[in-house]
């Protein structure tokens, strides 16, 4: 086990040595699109964009990998 750079898996900005896969801005805009989803549970990726000012393509993002922690409410996206 070497020392390896990581890359936020969201913006693939550098990031420094965390236990999670993304950068702490991403974490932030992650809480902030949880914590959407949690009080509107059908809402769609537009909603969500326009709601939490985070763009799509990186919400999508955050839901392909999950929001990086397995025990969260993980959404279902149609
Ligand atoms: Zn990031």
């Amino acid at each position: 086990m070497g020392e390896f750079t990581r890359n936020c898996r969201v913006c693939k900005e550098p990031m420094k040595s965390s236990p999670f896969i993304m950068c702490s801005a991403c974490l932030k805009d992650s809480e902030q699109i949880l914590n959407y989803i949690r009080k509107h549970p059908l809402s769609s990726l537009e909603d969500i964009s326009q709601s939490t000012n985070v763009c799509i393509s990186k919400i999508e993002m955050m839901v392909s990998i999950g929001f990086n922690r397995k025990d969260e409410y993980e959404p279902e996206m149609n």
